[in-house]
């Protein structure tokens, strides 16, 4: 298959916009003899004038040439194994030899062996192990041309997140995709191709067979990244979301009468999360997880109405510790941030009767979760439409809650 060649005139990229140390493990490689191009979402997101995070780089050099040609390098990966070059300052550039299938696609012999490790591949084999067509681009050093085996142009064009090859096989290989897809759609607001979109609603059971370090770690991504509300929002149009948590079905199945209500209150907490991460304010993953269970928790929590308020605490914490367990356990996150999310959620009702009394004990500002128990009860109250009183305010960092100033005492001038 040819692909499309793009030249260096009917594209934006020029090596000024490519990172110094990227730029000379491209030039070593070339000069070499061997391909260089740089490859996936670095060049995706140079065509969209964005800045890349990582510059990565693909070569027809196997792992042990590139390593010779790089003296600050090293192996890494147990079978699929790549270089990564280090520069000072901590920075790593990484190279890979192209391959012919992705490392998440498993070949297993009877006895449940992996059959295939490395194997190598030709440029358009690397191409097409890709995930989606706007990640499949490269860009050529030799020429500063773009190579375009799958599409991905003309798909930036029309702004659409369609998968390399069939939808079917690919999310069949590798369920995590499926997330990815979504990830990409929220972040570009592209939309996503109806086959791609029609394949993630039936596949989306096959989420259960990944590792769920893999599935924590592409879910994360989409809640820190800023775009946790339109990636959750797609998570729910296409059902993803209760594949991965089926728990989830009490709130957003139709058991629930006030489904609608709740999906507001949830996807309203996350934009208010993507809003702060924007502000650069990063969120602690533990309150990421809290915010998740909480219009989960407003469902199961209120305890029945001839309960004292001693059993009330008691069936509602106990709930909490349940609702924390169960719906993350799968999802392997530590058991310090299970903890803290869990701490901050008991929190909350303490706050409230704080607030109440007009004043924080010593004992509950001393505490390790104090702030993100504040943070959560503020994402709450802003989603409600409500206001943090300056009590609570003010016992925090005037930054933690960015929608209310804190208020300044004014003193008394002493003459
Ligand atoms: P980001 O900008 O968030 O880093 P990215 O597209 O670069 O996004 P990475 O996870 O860094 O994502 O992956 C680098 C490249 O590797 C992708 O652009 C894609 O081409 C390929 N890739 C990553 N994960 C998969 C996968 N599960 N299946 C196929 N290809 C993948
Ligand atoms: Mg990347």
């Amino acid at each position: 298959m040819n692909p499309l060649i793009i030249p260096r005139t009917e594209h934006p990229i020029s090596r000024s916009m490519i990172d110094e140390e990227a730029l000379k493990v491209l030039y070593r490689l070339h000069r070499h003899g061997f391909l260089s191009y740089l490859v996936g979402g670095s060049v995706r997101d140079l065509l969209l004038g964005k800045v890349p995070k990582d510059f990565d780089i693909a070569t027809n050099a196997h792992p042990h040439e590139i390593y010779t040609l790089f003296k600050n390098s090293r192996i890494i990966g147990r079978r699929f194994r790549l270089v990564h070059v280090f520069f000072k300052g901590g920075k790593t550039v990484e190279v890979s030899t192209f391959r012919s299938h992705s490392e998440f696609e498993e070949t297993l012999t009877d006895d449940g062996q992996i059959l295939r490790t490395d194997s190598f591949g030709t440029p358009q084999e690397d191409a097409l192990r890709r995930d989606i067509t706007i990640n499949g681009l490269f860009y050529n050093i030799s020429d500063f041309t773009i190579i375009d085996y799958v599409g991905g142009k003309a798909d930036l064009e029309r702004k659409m997140i369609r998968n390399i090859g069939d939808p079917d096989e690919k999310f069949k290989q590798d369920p995590v995709r499926m997330i990815r897809v979504i990830r990409h759609a929220a972040r570009t607001g592209f939309h996503i191709e109806e086959k791609t979109c029609q394949a993630i609603m039936r596949h989306r059971e096959e989420i259960k067979k990944c590792s769920p370090s893999r599935v924590r770690d592409e879910f994360l991504r989409e809640l820190k990244e800023g775009v946790a509300k339109p990636s959750l929002s797609l998570m729910l149009q296409t059902s993803l979301l209760l594949s991965l948590f089926p728990n989830l079905d009490r709130i957003f199945g139709d058991r629930n009468p006030f489904k609608d209500r709740d999906r507001q209150l949830f996807l309203s907490l996350f934009g208010l999360v993507d809003e702060l991460i924007k502000m650069n304010r990063p969120i602690p993953e533990s309150i990421l997880f809290a915010v998740f269970l909480t219009p989960i928790l407003q469902v199961l929590t209120p305890g029945h109405p001839s309960l004292g308020e001693r059993e009330r605490h008691l069936y509602r914490d106990q709930t909490i510790r349940l609702v924390t367990q169960e719906i993350l356990t799968p999802f392997s996150i530590s058991k310090g941030t299970k903890e803290i999310a869990y701490q901050a959620l008991v929190a909350q009702s303490y706050l409230r009767k704080a607030i109440q009394r007009g004043l924080i004990p010593k004992r509950m500002r001393m505490k390790k979760y104090f702030r993100e128990a504040v943070l959560l009860f503020g994402l709450k109250a802003k989603a409600k439409g409500e206001e943090v009183p300056p009590l609570l305010r003010n016992a925090v960092p005037s930054d933690l809650l960015p929608w209310w100033p804190k208020e300044t005492r004014r003193r008394r001038r002493k003459f």
